[in-house]
């Protein structure tokens, strides 16, 4: 149709430590094509996800790209776009933006994975009309962005919520932990790999009363409360793999309110907790849709 190819067209990129989720769209209810790699090296899977956009019948206005981390996500620093010191070594030190900014030839935004799919939310999803929200991811790795009064959170370099120390019984639970950098950090201990090795198990397989869920939901209700007592959000949204586990939501719920006992006096926590803790609207898209709405941003920012 003539009329929708005239549509402004964006790339959108959400890099996960497991796979890349790539998109072309013009928003949410104009998917023109997807595709999803296999996160091997940066040589292997940015050959594939540039091969994937260059396939694009019309030239993209901009591409976002949302990725796991540590990234550098300052437009005036020498390594804007840079995945850094990742615990993924072979992405150590990736110029990620500069790869697809030479490659294509297009303006590119870029954020963490977390912001990105923040940013989706907030324009289409379960963050509309919201100031202050987190959005966290539980999948290969843990991590946390969202807005704080409007703007998508940064700061000395972004905030990296998926490493808070929670505590940890080590008699209730000896698993010391997978995060090569703090063993037992919110990461090392409730990430999909983090239950996977505790278990001896794929999560995906684990039946609902399996022990591991209840730890789970402790671990990341602890780390919940932690956020709500920083930032006072005024939702927090929970996605990624592990959040596939529907029947987490209710349990996670329960523990912050146990763990909280009453002390923040507020209808969306004591009442209605079912709408403050949420799953992506966007669902599986959160990120690379966010991704999407970040280069939105760019091209829109750019022409005015
Ligand atoms: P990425 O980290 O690449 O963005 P995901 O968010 O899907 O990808 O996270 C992948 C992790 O989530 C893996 O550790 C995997 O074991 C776990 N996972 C994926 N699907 C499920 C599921 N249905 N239930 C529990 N864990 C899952
Ligand atoms: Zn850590």
């Amino acid at each position: 149709m003539a009329e929708s190819r005239s549509l402004p067209l964006y790339g959108g990129i959400e890099a996960g430590g497991t796979k890349f989720n790539c998109i072309i769209a013009g928003g949410p209810d104009h998917i023109v094509s997807e595709a999803r790699f296999p996160t091997t090296t940066p040589q292997e899977t940015l050959a594939q996800v540039i091969h994937f956009f260059r396939s694009a019948q019309q030239p993209l206005r901009a591409i976002g790209i949302g990725s796991f981390g540590p990234v550098d996500p300052d437009p005036a620093s020498p390594t804007f776009g840079y995945i850094t010191s990742t615990p993924k070594l072979a992405w150590q030190n990736t110029d990620f933006a500069g790869a697809i900014r030479r490659a294509l030839n297009v303006p590119i935004a870029f954020d963490t994975d977390v912001n990105a799919a923040a940013f989706g939310e907030y324009m289409w999803g379960a963050a509309r009309g919201l100031r202050t929200f987190v959005y966290y991811t539980i999948g290969t790795g843990i991590g946390g962005g969202g807005m704080a009064e409007g703007r998508l959170m940064h700061g000395l370099i972004h905030p990296e919520m998926g490493h808070v120390r929670l505590p940890h019984d080590w008699a209730s639970d000896p698993f010391a932990g997978v995060c090569p950098f703090h063993g037992d950090c919110f990461e090392g201990l409730a990430s999909g790999p983090a239950i996977a090795q505790r278990w001896g198990a794929d999560p995906a397989t684990l039946p609902p009363q399996h022990g591991a869920w209840q730890l789970e939901a402790h671990y990341i209700a602890l780390a919940v409360v932690n956020t709500i007592c920083v930032l006072s959000p005024q939702r927090i949204i929970l996605g990624g793999g592990v959040m596939e586990q529907a029947f987490l939501f209710p349990m996670i719920r329960s523990e912050v309110q146990r763990l909280l006992n009453g002390y923040i006096v507020h209808r969306a926590i004591l009442e209605d907790i079912d709408n403050y803790i949420t799953p992506p609207a966007l669902g599986g898209r959160a990120g690379v849709l966010g991704a999407v709405a970040l280069a939105q941003r760019l091209a829109v920012s750019a022409s005015s």
